[in-house]
């Protein structure tokens, strides 16, 4: 289904009679073009910090900037405008930008729910309000519906990238080097692509396949700066992982419909919607989430669920909401969501959990219930105990799976990955066996840092090569996971096996 543009859907909500409209958007000459489209023919009365107040009459500027009220503080135009009677507000868009520096000022708030008021009681104006950020106080929440300016397909940034070569007389590119482009710059708007296609050009005065690290640079920081969203550089692969082998048996049948995705759903596939990994810290949680996201070839994203939380009313939701839409742009992608039990955690069936907590994790279930977008969510937790149980029903995630503490073959592999990852020259001579029998309860991660010790204190003591009793002595010297930890890893366990979760490992 054709998405509704922007022009169309506000100008649907003008003529609704919706009082507040909110562009939550930085590219403000974008969202003063759609509002000049959906306007109807209305006038448009404008104001921000640096221009003053300005009059368009068909989208021509027919006064600027009345008098001395070019440089008024916001409430001194509210004021002017409401009560004076400065213009006659019927018929007429009211925009006012930069909105989030004043929207807090008591003052502010008054003004602009006497225009609601008036514009309730018949008055035909539309408050139209732009802010690179979403802030609405509670006074005004239920006057206010949010807009936000679309990321763009990949067959309109395609075009968009071939309108800047025309227009800058740039050498063609071929379609391959297009697609490429135009899949790298998913999840960025037409103002970033536009100042990323002049960056990316500036140095050699055309757009080659190198400048694809350039544009994943900046795309890396535009996503980071937007907030919630943080966009991984996954060196990590399948083969960094020891053992777990229904875990990642299952993740290569995924990858196998993700890499394939037209052909899949044309076969009746469904969309994959993700995995929940659940278990013992520091066996590999976080190294799946990686190894998925290299596996399936596409990006990874972490969702730091601590950072979505606003204190504005509203903006933790719509905080999800734009991760969701940034991912969903970006997409095909992985979400991984690290940590799920520290946003969720408290809620459970009636009881628990702060209002604003239970409704992100209401709005986060609907999402993964309906979604059709080739985001693969993958969420890790610790501690599954914490999660609601409703996270836990079918039709969210396509698996749950539990990892334990790793066995005895899964601790050979580990040992060899992270020694042959060092030293490789060492590993045929060390007693791998050994080291497994003495490691009894160590998770990856201790085994890593056993390793990693050992390794570091030969080189301390000028050694030349690493040996099996260097390890041993590192083992003796380290308390194991399962010691710091017995009685919750016991318990998690036996949690596990009564809910029947799957095994992560064989
Ligand atoms: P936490 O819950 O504490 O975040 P986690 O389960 O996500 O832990 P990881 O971050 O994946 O754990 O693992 C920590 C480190 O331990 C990894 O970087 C990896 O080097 C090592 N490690 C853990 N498990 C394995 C494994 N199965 N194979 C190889 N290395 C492992």
């Amino acid at each position: 289904m054709e998405k509704e543009s922007l022009e169309i859907k506000l100008s649907r909500y003008m003529d609704a009679g919706f009082p507040i409209l909110y562009i939550n958007t930085f590219e403000e000459k974008k969202a003063s073009l759609c509002i000049e489209e959906s306007a109807g023919g209305r006038d448009i009365l404008e104001w921000s910090y640096a221009e003053g107040l300005k009059l368009f009459k068909n989208k021509a500027i027919v006064e600027e900037a009345k008098g001395e009220l070019a440089r008024f503080p916001f409430t001194s135009v509210l004021e002017q405008l409401l009560t004076e009677g400065l213009y006659d507000l019927e018929g007429k868009v009211l925009v006012f930008k930069d909105i989030h520096h004043y929207v807090n000022i008591p003052e502010v708030i008054a003004l602009l729910k006497e225009l609601v008021v008036k514009i309730n009681e018949g008055l035909d104006t539309i408050i139209v309000l732009i802010s690179p950020v979403i802030k609405i106080p509670p006074e005004l929440e239920k006057f206010i519906t949010i807009f936000e300016i679309e990321y763009m397909g990949f067959q309109d940034i395609r075009q968009e990238i071939k309108r800047f070569i025309e227009m800058q007389e740039l050498p063609k590119v071929n379609d391959a080097l297009l697609d490429e482009l135009a899949m790298a710059f998913k999840g960025l708007t037409k103002f970033e692509i536009d100042n990323l296609l002049a960056l990316a050009y500036s140095d050699d005065g055309e757009l080659t396949k190198s400048d694809l690290k350039v544009i994943f640079d900046q795309k890396k920081q535009m996503i980071m700066k937007s907030g919630i969203l943080e966009m991984i550089t996954v060196k990590e692969t399948i083969e960094d992982i020891g053992g777990l082998d229904n875990l990642k048996t299952w993740l290569k049948r995924k990858a196998k419909v993700i890499k394939n995705i037209n052909a899949a759903e044309a076969f009746g596939v469904d969309m994959p919607k993700g995995v929940l990994i659940a278990g013992v810290p520091g066996c590999g949680k976080s190294l799946n989430a990686k190894a998925a996201a290299s596996l399936f070839e596409v990006p990874l994203l972490r969702l730091d669920m601590g950072r979505l939380m606003g204190k504005y009313v509203g903006e933790s939701e719509n905080n999800l909401r734009k991760a969701i839409t940034m991912a969903e742009a970006i997409a095909p992608c992985v979400l991984w969501i690290d940590e799920l039990e520290k946003a969720f955690a408290g809620i459970s069936g009636n009881s628990g959990g702060g209002e604003v907590t239970t409704r992100l994790f209401g709005n986060f279930l609907t999402w993964m219930q309906e979604k059709t977008s080739p985001v693969f969510v993958v969420a890790t937790a610790n501690n599954i105990m914490a999660l609601p149980p409703e996270l836990m029903r079918k039709g969210r995630f396509d698996e749950i799976f539990f990892v334990g503490l790793p066995n005895k073959l899964e601790r050979q592999k580990i040992f060899e990955i992270h020694i042959s990852k060092r030293r490789n020259n060492d590993l045929s001579k060390i007693d791998i066996a050994e080291l497994v029998e003495k490691s009894e309860g160590y998770s990856g991660a201790d085994i890593e840092g056993v390793v990693k010790d050992a390794i570091e204190n030969i080189f301390a003591d000028e050694k030349t090569a690493l040996t099996t009793d260097d390890i041993l002595k590192t083992i003796q010297n380290t308390h194991s996971l399962s010691e710091i930890m017995k009685e919750p890893l016991e318990k998690m366990n036996k949690e596990y096996k009564d809910r029947k979760f799957k095994n992560a490992s064989k």
